[in-house]
């Protein structure tokens, strides 16, 4: 079986997983405090300083921020109002690859719509991007996430005799033979990488949801946000970030990354 013949055969099973993801569009320069951005002078809290590293004490580098009451319209009601906001340590501090850090390298956060006050300078260095539209993509779930989804790759690798790396998606009583079928379904059958809203988290080591502390569900993708992409900064050794969030509780978002 060719890798068109097995997508083809798989086709009902992917048009199931499918879904709408937006990539931002941007003009150089910073907008008004409440626009979604990556970096520049966002919105703060009444009163609040501008936030500052838990680790080095050095202020935090706005990286994004999203207005989320003018989303597609496609989106709904589905990450709530407001603004979310990622910051994040661009010094030598460790950790702002976990979600929920501790030790303060990153703030990732929901503030509520109509409330707040714009910062009054902003201390950070990147060069301001306004996200000015979405540009709609159909997004696909990574290959580490296949088998949770119903479709399975075995490689039989301590087979006795040996056996060829078997495909099966039960679903659509799918089956075929072969390392490169395997392969090619992996890396057809896959998320879009970059800067993304919504869609399909592309991973770096594995599927890394974190649960929420208020009631222990696995968050969402809300963001991805890529090295080297809209915001100039590596994650680590090229990784990718994430933000997500709740589907129940929309206040409560998180930021992580991992290599890829
Ligand atoms: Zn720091
Ligand atoms: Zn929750």
């Amino acid at each position: 079986m060719t890798a068109d013949e097995a997508l083809a055969a798989l086709a009902p099973w992917i048009a199931k997983r499918e879904r709408p993801a937006w990539r931002p569009t941007v003009e150089e320069g910073d907008g008004a405090p409440t626009d979604s951005k990556f970096a520049g002078l966002p919105l703060l809290a009444e009163g609040e300083a501008w936030p500052a590293c838990g680790g080095c004490g050095q202020p935090l580098e706005l990286f994004l921020q999203l207005d989320l009451d003018a989303l597609p319209d496609e989106l709904g009601d589905r990450y709530g109002s407001g603004l979310v906001q990622l910051f994040y340590c661009t010094g030598d501090c460790d950790g702002g690859w976990e979600p929920f850090n501790s030790e303060g390298v990153s703030l990732c956060r929901v503030l509520p719509a109509g409330a707040g006050a714009p910062a009054a300078e902003n201390p950070g260095t990147f060069p301001p991007q306004r996200i000015v539209g979405w540009e709609p993509l159909v997004d696909r779930p990574h290959g580490m996430e296949h088998e949770r989804l119903g479709l399975v790759t075995d490689y039989h690798f301590n087979a006795v005799p040996y056996r060829p790396t078997e495909v099966i998606c039960e679903e659509v009583g799918f089956r075929a033979e072969g390392m490169a079928t395997a392969k090619a379904i992996a890396e057809r059958i896959a998320p879009a990488d970059g800067d993304k809203l919504a869609g399909w988290p592309h991973w770096g080591q594995g599927p890394e949801r974190p649960a929420c502390p208020e009631c222990g569900e696995a968050m969402e993708l809300l963001f991805q946000l890529d090295s080297e992409a809209n915001v100039p900064f590596m994650f680590g050794d090229s990784g990718v970030g994430h933000v997500t969030q709740c589907p129940t509780h929309k206040q409560v978002v998180a930021f992580g990354w991992a290599c890829c």
